[in-house]
């Protein structure tokens, strides 16, 4: 399902995307160059590791193509989206920023299903507790 974000990647552009270490770590030993922590990672205002942002998209966000030059190694939060945990609301919600979100989503059983991956991620990669 690569095709269905042409033309579009809005949730590349000014990315808030958390990052695990594992996260950190296989992009790092996978990516086509060199390449450090520092280059794509943040540290956000609760202390963790966040992808950095180049000129107002993803470090890794290709403008000219509109994709993601690590999509196979792609953080597991992209991978997960648009299906993204509201700690306010404590629950998983569909991002309103994505405009097809039924396309990667279509019922809810995928939707219960991810949930329970997206809060395994939270909780052990994380170490977020609810
Ligand atoms: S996941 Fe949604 S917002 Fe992101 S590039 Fe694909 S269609 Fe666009
Ligand atoms: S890592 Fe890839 S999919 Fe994730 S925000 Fe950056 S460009 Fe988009």
């Amino acid at each position: 399902m690569t095709n269905v974000c042409l033309d579009c990647g809005k949730c590349c552009l000014e990315t808030e995307m958390i990052l695990s270490q594992e996260d950190v770590k296989r992009i790092i030993n996978n990516f086509e160059g060199e390449i450090e922590q520092e280059d794509f990672c943040n540290i956000s205002s609760d202390g963790f590791l966040q992808l950095r942002n180049n000129d107002h998209h993803c470090y890794f966000f290709d403008t000219l193509t509109k994709t993601c030059i690590i999509y196979d190694t792609r953080p597991q939060g992209c991978k997960f989206y648009p299906l993204i945990y509201n700690m306010k609301e404590d629950k998983c919600v569909l991002d309103e920023d994505c405009p097809k979100p039924s396309v990667f989503y279509p019922n809810i059983n995928e939707r219960k299903k991810t949930c329970l991956e997206i809060i395994k991620f939270l909780k052990n990669q994380l170490k977020i507790n609810f």
